[in-house]
């Protein structure tokens, strides 16, 4: 099976990221994909587009030369009361919410394990966010099975990142690994993102595919596998907001 819908991709707009969009356009129709999202920083990082750019995705169409594009944000969770900076005013011009623990946030890198886990459920509970991001990462370790069983109960996917099996967040496979199993036990959604930064390695599952696939996944749980299920997805997240 490929997955030919990457929802974590990163442009220029972020300048740690070095691509435009019209490049990754490109590159997705090279690669052959259907789509993708645009989930830029929440504006709080420093390399972050301000907010403007999240109030003025509107002006991209949904499809540009035959790829879908779905606007978003990767915001950075802030507060153990589960608070985002997902600038909120914009918030209904956006197609898909994804939100993770950075650092240089107001976030503690130091948080424990309980605290993490009471965030996570806050996150939740408060409904902004569609898709958890890169949550492998061991710097913000949390009880998996609480917050994966969550997840599921609130229609919230949750993300299994390539990058963090290659560049990113060292140590997190395993951590991924275990994540992935408890949404197959639970039949929690999951996302694939290949969270690039340069537009040539946009769709790229290779480090995740055979994992996903051989964990037992059902295809219909996995919002990568066509459009219908991830339009779904968002239609049910947008009635329940
Ligand atoms: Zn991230
Ligand atoms: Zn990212």
């Amino acid at each position: 099976m490929k997955y030919l819908i990457d929802l974590h991709v990163h442009s220029n707009a972020s300048d740690h990221a070095f691509s435009s969009l019209e490049e990754l356009i490109r590159q997705a129709k090279e690669k052959k994909l259907l789509g993708f999202a645009l989930t830029n920083h929440g504006p709080i990082l420093p390399d972050s587009p301000r907010e403007w750019h999240f109030g003025n995705l509107k002006v991209i169409p949904d499809y540009v030369d035959g790829i879908r594009i779905y606007k978003g944000i990767e915001a950075n969770i802030i507060s153990i009361e589960g608070e985002t900076d997902l600038p909120m005013k914009y918030d209904s011009m956006l197609d898909i919410v994804l939100a993770g623990f950075h650092s240089l946030t107001p976030y503690s890198e130091e948080s424990t394990e309980e605290e993490n886990t009471k965030t996570l459920e806050n996150v939740i509970r408060r409904g902004e966010v569609d898709i958890l991001a890169h949550l492998g990462n061991p710097k913000y370790p949390f009880d998996k099975e609480k917050i994966v069983k969550l997840a599921k109960d609130y229609n919230v996917a949750i993300e299994i990142n390539n990058s963090s099996f290659e560049k990113s967040r060292k140590g997190s496979e395993s951590h991924c690994l275990e994540i992935l199993k408890l949404c197959v036990k639970y039949g929690t959604y999951i996302s694939l993102g290949s969270d690039t930064h340069f537009s040539y390695n946009i769709g790229n599952f290779s480090k995740i595919e055979s994992l996903v696939n051989s964990s037992g996944i059902r295809q219909e749980k996995i919002l990568n596998t066509n459009f219908e299920i991830i339009e779904s997805f968002l239609k049910e997240r947008r009635q329940n907001k």
